[in-house]
């Protein structure tokens, strides 16, 4: 079995080989060396609460080509990297942010692997705020921790070690799949507008290791992306009572929303609304997944010019928190605009991923005249930056120099307008506070 390992990385002079051997305790590494001298990765196995990994000292990684060693180094580095289960981006909290962790930032981001900067030489704890400045790189896991001390590693395995396969919080890496759930009360219309999109071109049907047994997802090819549609044995269950239906749709919709990135929750234009969709809805909110508002059965309304308007009013006000999700009207039965659905789910899958580099942010912060915004109470507050640090929901850490969070109006009145300026369509945006530290 492929050993769970977890790989450090940063700049020379970090304290890499002093956190590797903290962590592995008995394997001795080089300490001390010249930055930027040949040395071999070190590895050596290590153990944490039961859990048992490799730990890989990746030897001072520099991307600098002047440096007389980088490629090799480089070379492992990256090898290792690759095959991390989880990386630790070891920097320097006294020195703060260099230009070559930003590089290093990049390369991460790209290659993809759960990340957690861990801001090393926090030897007292009031360095812990000056370290969040690290934020900046834009990952969502910080730890402040001295390697020397000893101060703060117990807590950075902690976290580690719950990544591990085998245990809950796996982080998910960015999958070129779109995952798909339909979801809504029993006969909007699931399982005939499932049929449409499958059309011909599904290309298989499998059953997921780790689901439920009689959870089958469909697998759809369609201009090179690929779609899984989330438990379509499900929708296609009926049962035979109306009361059962329904709980079981409620049932259903909030499993299949924990495993997709997109959620079509399909109202039945006949009906309207009623409370059933608004906690259907509600669940695709919590669950914090894209969403599109599917009104089917629009081929069965009467209309007049007013009626599309009306109806999308009242979705609207009884669905204010997913302000963000567009609506469509279709038909599954005549197909009417259903091939606007594909499109539609590629961009806000797209969305979700999207990531803003902080230099962009902060001139759209300006532009915005943000940083002096006065709210309720007359208290002022001031944000001083901002910066992304996690998507699939992008998430967002604003520092200001209040505590706490953000006032409500303040909060929504960013968000909204860092969906609009960025695109983030159909995506809910995660946004937390912290306090500037101090000096900075
Ligand atoms: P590497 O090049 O990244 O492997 O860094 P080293 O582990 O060789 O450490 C570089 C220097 O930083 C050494 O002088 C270490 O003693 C020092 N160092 C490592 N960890 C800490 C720490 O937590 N606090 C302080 N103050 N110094 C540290
Ligand atoms: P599910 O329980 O949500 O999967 O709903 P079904 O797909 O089984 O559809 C319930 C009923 O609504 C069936 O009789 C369908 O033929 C009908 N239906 C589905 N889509 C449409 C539509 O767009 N227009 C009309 N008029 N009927 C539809």
């Amino acid at each position: 079995m492929k050993k769970t390992s977890v790989v450090i990385v940063g700049r020379p002079n970090v304290g890499k080989s002093t956190l590797f051997n903290r962590i592995c305790g008995k394997f001795k590494a080089l300490v001390g060396d010249e930055p930027g001298m040949t040395r071999d990765r070190i590895i050596s196995d290590a153990e944490w609460n039961g859990r048992f990994f490799e730990i890989i000292d990746t030897g001072g990684i520099t991307l600098d080509d002047s440096e007389l060693i980088p490629r090799r180094i480089y070379e492992q580095a990256k090898g290792a990297m690759d095959k991390a289960s989880v990386i630790l981006f070891l920097v320097d909290a006294r020195t703060g942010v260099t230009p070559l962790d930003r590089e290093l930032a990049r390369l991460l981001i790209e290659q993809g692997r759960p990340v957690f900067v861990v801001a090393n030489k926090c030897d007292s704890p009031k360095q812990w705020n000056e370290a969040q400045e690290f934020y900046e790189l834009g990952f969502e896991h910080l730890f402040p921790i001295s390697a020397e001390h000893s101060i703060n590693v117990g807590d950075l395995l902690d976290e580690i070690v719950k990544t591990f396969p085998g245990t809950t919080t796996v982080q998910a890496s960015p999958s070129p799949e779109i995952s798909v759930a339909i979801v809504g009360k029993p006969n909007v219309g699931k399982s005939t507008l499932l049929n449409l999109l499958l059309g011909e071109e599904r290309s298989i049907v499998s059953p997921l290791p780790g689901t439920t047994r009689d959870a089958v997802d469909s697998l759809l090819t369609r201009n090179g992306k690929t779609f899984r549609f989330i438990d379509t044995a499900g929708i296609r269950k009926k049962s035979r009572t109306h009361l059962l239906a329904e709980k079981l749709s409620v049932i259903m919709a909030r499993k299949n929303l924990e495993r997709c990135d997109v959620a079509l929750v399909v109202l039945d234009a006949q009906e309207g609304m009623n409370s059933m969709d608004v906690t259907i809805a509600g669940y695709a909110k919590e669950a914090g997944v894209s969403v599109i508002l599917v009104v089917n059965k629009w081929d069965a309304v009467e209309k007049s010019t007013s009626t599309m308007g009306e109806f999308e009013t009242d979705i609207r006000t009884r669905t204010k928190y997913l302000e963000y999700a567009p609506i469509l009207f279709v038909s599954a039965k005549t197909g009417q605009r259903v091939s606007k659905l594909f499109p539609l789910i590629e961009e806000v899958a797209q969305a979700r991923r999207k990531r803003v580099p902080t230099a962009e942010l902060n001139s759209f912060l300006q532009k915005a005249a943000l940083q002096k915004a006065t709210v309720p109470f007359n208290r002022q507050v001031k944000i001083h930056y901002m910066t992304q640090v996690g998507v699939a929901p992008p998430r967002f850490v604003v520092f200001s120099n209040r505590k706490g969070r953000l006032h409500f109006s303040l909060e929504r009145y960013l968000i909204n307008r860092i969906r609009e300026h960025f695109g983030f369509f159909g995506t809910p945006i995660i946004m937390k506070q912290k306090l500037q530290p101090r000096g900075k």
